[in-house]
C-alpha cells in the first residue's frame, strides 16, 4: 500500500482562511494526503496567505526563503517537496510570486483551491502551475465534504462559509480585488453542510463571509433568503445549540436579522460590527456609506430586542486626513457604545486601493499616540465587561480539555474562555458556570449544575442564558 503523502498548511489572517485551509485538507484527502504539523516531513506545504495586514507579501517572501532551505534539504535526502501559495496574496500577486520565488510550484487564488489536485499534477509535469482567475462556477459545487473523523477532530465548533466577496469597496480594503464580487451560497447547501456537521458532533456554527449579513442566497422556496431567514432555519437543525455570524457591515443589518436576535435562543447575543471611525468625514473618505449616527441607530435596534447583547468592532486610526478632532469623534463613539472588545490598527496603505493614493498622511508619531489612547479605552471597557460577570452564573459551551490537568475550557455567549474542573464528558454540553474570578481575559469558575452523562438532545442543550424574547 502506498504510504499517505503529508500536507502541512500554514494559514494566516481571518476565519475565512481557517475555513479555506480545512477545505483544502478535505480536497487533498481524496488524493491521499494527511496533515502533518511539521514542514520538515511534508510532501506538500501550502502557505494560505492574507493580504489584510501590513507588509503581508513581504512576510510571505521571507517564509518562502525559509521553505526553500527545507525543500533543498528534502531534495538532498531524495525526497520531493512541493510548495503552494494560496489565499489573497496569491490572488493579488500571482505571477510576481513565481518570478520572485522560483521555489514555488503552485499559486492558487481563494476561489480556485478546489483545483489543487489538477494544479499539483500540472506543476509535476510542467514545473509550475498558476490559477488566479475568478472562476465562472462556484468552488463550493466541487469541494468534497469533510470526512466524519475530520469533522470530529476539528471539535464542536465549526465555521461555515455562506457568502464570499464584497461589493462595498471601502477605500482602504483589498477584499473586493482579492475575493471578488459578492456571491451567496444557496440556503439548501448551507443547511446540508450544517446538518452533516451536527450529525458528527458539531454543536456551534459560525456563519462566515467577508460581508456576511449581505447574504442573499437562493432559498428552497425559490425566494432570496436574507441572513436572518437563514439563521432561523439553522436554529431548527437538531444538535446545533449556538449560532454566530461574522463579519457584518452596518449598512446590511436588516429587520430579519434584528428579529432573529429577538426570537432565536441559539443565536448568541454577541455581534462583531466594524465601524472603523467615529468621524463622518473619515467614514466618507473611507467610502463606508454610513455615518456615525447611522451606526448608533443600528446598535440601538439590536439593543431594543436584546438587552443582553454585546458588541465588538474594528477601528483604523490615522486614516489619511484624520485630525485630532476626527479621532476624538472615534473615542466619543467608543465611549457611547461601550464595547465588550474591539480590534484597532494603525492605517497602512494597501497597494491598488484608492486610499493608498491619498496624500494627507498622518505622521507616524500621531498614529502611535492615538492607537495607545484608543486601545486603553477599549481595554478598560473589555475589562469592565469581563469583571461584571464575577459572581454571576453564565452558560458555557465546553470545547476541550485545557492545558491544566483536570480543567475543561469552554466559551460563554460572549466568546470569553471559561475554565472549570470537570470530567471530559462535559465537552459538547452547555452548562451553567458560577464565575469566581478572572485571569486576564479568561474566566475561572465552577459548574453550577450536574453534567449529563451522555450527549443531550438539542432541546435539552439550548442555552439557558439566552432569554427568548418577543414572539
Ligand atoms: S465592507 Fe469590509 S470587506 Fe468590504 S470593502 Fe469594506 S472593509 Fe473590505
Amino acid at each position: 500500500m502506498t504510504p499517505p503523502r503529508k500536507l502541512h498548511i500554514k494559514s494566516y489572517g481571518c476565519q475565512m482562511n481557517v475555513y479555506d485551509a480545512q477545505r483544502m485538507v478535505d480536497t487533498l484527502a481524496g488524493e491521499g494526503f494527511v496533515e502533518t504539523g511539521s514542514v520538515d516531513d511534508a510532501d506538500l506545504v501550502i502557505l494560505n496567505t492574507c493580504h489584510i495586514r501590513e507588509k503581508a507579501s513581504e512576510k510571505v517572501y521571507s517564509e518562502l526563503g525559509r521553505l526553500r532551505a527545507v525543500k533543498e534539504e528534502a531534495a538532498r535526502n531524495g525526497r520531493q517537496m512541493s510548495i503552494a501559495v494560496a489565499g489573497c496574496v496569491a490572488q493579488a500577486e500571482g505571477s510576481e510570486i513565481v518570478a520572485r520565488a522560483p521555489v514555488v510550484d503552485v499559486v492558487v487564488g481563494p476561489q480556485s483551491y478546489h483545483h489543487l489536485p489538477e494544479l499539483l499534477a500540472r506543476a509535476a509535469k510542467d514545473g509550475r502551475a498558476i490559477e488566479t482567475e475568478f472562476p465562472v462556477r462556484d468552488k463550493f459545487e466541487f469541494l468534497p465534504q469533510p470526512k466524519p473523523d475530520a469533522i470530529r477532530a476539528r471539535g464542536i465548533s465549526s465555521f461555515v462559509t455562506v457568502q464570499e466577496g464584497c461589493d462595498k469597496f471601502c477605500t482602504f480594503c483589498v477584499v473586493p480585488y482579492t475575493r471578488g464580487a459578492e456571491v451567496s451560497r444557496p440556503a439548501v447547501k448551507i443547511v446540508d453542510d450544517v446538518e452533516r456537521l451536527a450529525d458528527h458532533g458539531v454543536r456551534e456554527i459560525t456563519l462566515i463571509g467577508q460581508n456576511v449579513n449581505a447574504y442573499h442566497g437562493e432559498g428552497p422556496d425559490g425566494r432570496t433568503w436574507s441572513l436572518g431567514t437563514l439563521l432561523r432555519r439553522l436554529a431548527d437543525v437538531p444538535g446545533i445549540v449556538r449560532l454566530r455570524y461574522s463579519t457584518s457591515h452596518p449598512r446590511d443589518v436588516d429587520e430579519t436579522l434584528i428579529q432573529a436576535h429577538r426570537d432565536l435562543a441559539a443565536l448568541m447575543p454577541f455581534v462583531h460590527l466594524p465601524v472603523q471611525s467615529g468621524s463622518d468625514r473619515i467614514l466618507a473618505a473611507m467610502n463606508r456609506r454610513h455615518t456615525a449616527d447611522d451606526y448608533r441607530r443600528v446598535i440601538d435596534r439590536f439593543r431594543a430586542v436584546r438587552q443582553d447583547i454585546a458588541f465588538s468592532s474594528d477601528f483604523i486610526v490615522g486614516f489619511p486626513g484624520e485630525t485630532e478632532g476626527d479621532f476624538r469623534a472615534t473615542l466619543a463613539l467608543v465611549t457611547q457604545i461601550g464595547y465588550a472588545g474591539a480590534y484597532s490598527f494603525k492605517y497602512s496603505p494597501r497597494p491598488g486601493t484608492p486610499a493608498a493614493d491619498m496624500q494627507e498622511t498622518v505622521p507616524a508619531a500621531d498614529m502611535d499616540e492615538r492607537l495607545v489612547r484608543l486601545q486603553e479605552l477599549i481595554d478598560s471597557q473589555q475589562s469592565a465587561f469581563n469583571k461584571a460577570l464575577i459572581g454571576s452564573t453564565v452558560d458555557v459551551l465546553f470545547e476541550r480539555a485545557a492545558r491544566n490537568p483536570g480543567q475543561i475550557v469552554g466559551r460563554t455567549a460572549y466568546l470569553q474562555p471559561a475554565h472549570v474542573m470537570a470530567p471530559e464528558e462535559i465537552i459538547g454540553q452547555v452548562l451553567p458556570v458560577r464565575i469566581e474570578s478572572l485571569a486576564r481575559y479568561s474566566l475561572l469558575g465552577e459548574l453550577a449544575a450536574v453534567p449529563q452523562c451522555r450527549p443531550a438532545s438539542s432541546a435539552q442543550m439550548t442555552d439557558s442564558s439566552v432569554t427568548r424574547m418577543g414572539a
